[in-house]
């Protein structure tokens, strides 16, 4: 984990108004995604056993999902984007899923193109940061983060011309 990445962490928790701190019963299960919500955090697998009392309510990546609201946003321009759009969307989904399998709460939202600009949106800062910087250390350009105190959004642009 990067350095960056840690110190986003620490700043991003502390104050969350969204979802991310809260606590559930457990076990809790998420009737979109079934991630279940024991010991404190939701995780893949981890089944409620047979005459459990199983609560229901959405995981906090559902809810971003569902109120379109992303708690990252990465966005990539230039002129070398267009030459090698293939394989940095492969490193986007190839982090997206490594991070997955320890931490299912940090998902890919959306990819979308519009005049030039490539926005991923996701549903933890941690994954934004996670992407912008594989594509940079992989095609170098240039990285800026900006993290806006008041939404917890943390905005991640990458841009390289040609
Ligand atoms: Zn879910």
């Amino acid at each position: 984990m990067a350095e960056g990445e840690r110190r986003g962490r620490i700043g991003g928790r502390s104050s969350n108004p969204y979802h991310e701190d809260r606590k559930f019963p457990e076990p809790t299960v998420c009737p979109r995604c079934h991630l279940v919500y024991r010991n404190g955090r939701w995780q893949d697998g981890n089944s409620p056993d047979k005459g459990e009392t199983v609560h229901s309510s959405h995981c906090p990546a559902c809810r971003r999902e569902i109120d379109r609201l992303p708690a990252g946003l990465l966005f990539l321009t230039g002129g070398y984007l267009d030459m090698h759009r293939d394989e940095i969307f492969n490193i986007a989904k190839n982090q997206a899923s490594a991070a997955a399998a320890h931490r299912p709460l940090q998902r890919i939202m959306w990819m979308e193109e519009d005049k030039g600009t490539t926005e991923i949106a996701t549903t933890d800062s941690h994954l934004a940061l996670r992407i912008g910087k594989s594509i940079e250390s992989a095609c170098k350009g240039s990285l800026t983060i900006k993290h806006a105190e008041d939404t917890q959004l943390v905005r991640v642009y990458w841009q390289r011309d040609a």
